[in-house]
Formats: structure tokens, sequence, C-alpha cells
């Protein structure tokens, strides 16, 4: 997978992108409904978030949490439409308004319908006269017009635009909403990698040679590391394969760091291709 990830070109675009306007994160913005990455929609029509999960597993980018998200746990759709139901009978034929309590008698019931019984309480017949005496303002509640149950919290459900499921807050799945940042250090040890060497490989490949573009070994310290390129016949140690690495730009700290890694994975033989300049 991350390698064939590398190998993309619209990947590459990309990452090519990215170093040259000296990008530093890639942040999530709402639109039509969704979280979305528009930097990374220029180049890829698709899969942008498993492309950014790759890129984040190959070190190229790291994920920083930035937000959350419920969606619906069927298809991961966060357009949900929220519908109050009765807690008693579960009909969704609600109405909301301002709740008056008659204090003598304990009946609630909306304002309006007070009103339209001349201010009258409609279970007691008594006259109501003064307010906070012998009536109160509750406050605003629902009525379930199938089975009368006045309650300031209905049922919340949450219907899936998507797809239709109706969820109960609970059943919504929480979605991590991701910032990523761009590593600069592994970019540049990755940097070979972004130049097409499918030709190459294959070529390598025909010869009967095991071939791996990106590679990561493990050294004798403990370390792993990255190379653009690994030749080896199959199942053979490292010390009779070929590691090499193609890079940018070079200084003598590059070659130094480069010596390092190919002594620490006991290469046998080792190769620094530099496109562009070297001090
Ligand atoms: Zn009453
Ligand atoms: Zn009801
Ligand atoms: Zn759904």
């Amino acid at each position: 997978m991350s390698d064939s990830l590398l190998r993309r070109q619209d990947v590459l675009a990309l990452l090519n992108h990215l170093e040259r306007e000296k990008v530093e994160f890639i942040d999530p913005s709402m639109e039509r409904e969704k979280y979305r990455y528009p930097v990374v929609e220029q180049f890829l029509k698709s899969d942008v978030e498993v492309i950014l999960e790759g890129l984040s597993g190959l070190g190229v980018l790291e994920k920083q949490l930035l937000d959350s998200i419920m969606v619906c746990p069927a298809c991961e759709s966060t357009s949900l439409m929220l519908k109050p139901v009765c807690p008693t009978c579960s009909s969704g034929r609600l109405m909301k308004g301002n709740v008056i309590e008659h204090m003598i008698c304990g009946y609630v019931d909306f304002e309006q319908e007070f009103y339209s019984h001349g201010f009258k309480c409609i279970k007691c017949g008594k006259e109501m006269k003064t307010l906070g005496v012998d009536y109160r303002r509750a406050g605003v509640f629902f009525k379930c017009i199938s089975c009368g149950r006045v309650t300031a919290l209905p049922v919340r459900r949450y219907i899936c635009v998507e797809c239709g499921r109706a969820n109960i807050e609970e059943e919504l799945s929480l979605k991590p909403v991701f910032r990523y940042l761009v590593n600069r250090e592994k970019f540049s040890a990755l940097r070979g990698a972004f130049f097409d060497l499918t030709p190459l490989t294959s070529y390598i490949e025909s010869m009967g040679y095991h071939v791996e573009a990106p590679a990561k070994i493990v050294g004798s310290s403990g370390v792993s590391h990255d190379f653009t390129l690994y030749i080896n016949q199959t199942g053979q140690p490292t010390s009779s394969g070929l590691v090499a690495d193609i890079v940018n730009e070079v200084s003598e700290d590059k070659i130094y760091e480069f010596f390092t890694k190919t002594f620490d994975v006991k290469a046998g033989a080792f190769m620094l291709l530099v496109v562009g300049k070297a001090s």
C-alpha cells in the first residue's frame, strides 16, 4: 500500500505542492455538511482520507486530533436530522409552546389552551387570577398529541438523511477530525521516492532481483531507516544488497547521515544520487 501510494502521480503532485509551497499543516474545513481537505482535493479525486491516513503511516504527515463529530454508525454520514418523539408512546406528533400550570389543581397545558377557555382551568374550571399565586409559567414544553404527555425532554432521535437509519444519541459514532502536520524531516528522507521509479524497479525485478522502493530497514542499532531503493536477491542478508537514496540537495551533514545509516543496516553497497545541487 505505502509503496504504491508514493508511485501514484496524484499523490506525488500533492507532495510536490506541499514541498514547494512550504505547507506546514493541512487543516479540514466544514463544507457541505462534511469536513473536507480542500488543499488535498485539488490533487486527489477520491480516497482523500485513505491517502492522508497512508501518508501518516509513512510518517510524511503527522495526525493531530482537532475536532470530533457525531456520524451515522451505519454509513458515517454527518447529515443527521434531529427528530423529537414522545417518551411515553414514541409518537412524533409533538407541539412545542409556553406551558402554564394551574397551581391549585396541578393541571398543565399550553398557554393558548387556557386562553381559548376564557382563562379558566380546563380541568377544575376555576378562574385563573394572579400569576405566581394561583397559576405559574412553567417554561417551554413539548406536548404529545397522541397520548397527552407534557414533557420538557422529548426523546431525541437522529435520523440519517443518507441511509434513513433512526439512531438514539448513544448509538451515534464519534468520528475524529484531524489536522495533518507536514513532517519536514521525513519529507527530505523520502524525497527520492517522489520520482517515479517504476520503470527502473520493473527492469531490476525482471532481472530476478527483489526490489523495495521506498524501503524501510531496521539497523543493528534497532533504529528503522528509510531508503529510496533497496535491491537484493530474495532471502539474502543486507550485506549482499544495495541501498540507494535519491535527493534533491545534498550537504556534508546529509552525506554523513547517509553513511551512518548504510553502516547501521550493514548494506553491501550504497549509492547517494543527487538530482540538483551538491554543495
Ligand atoms: Zn385547575
Ligand atoms: Zn405520547
Ligand atoms: Zn446513515
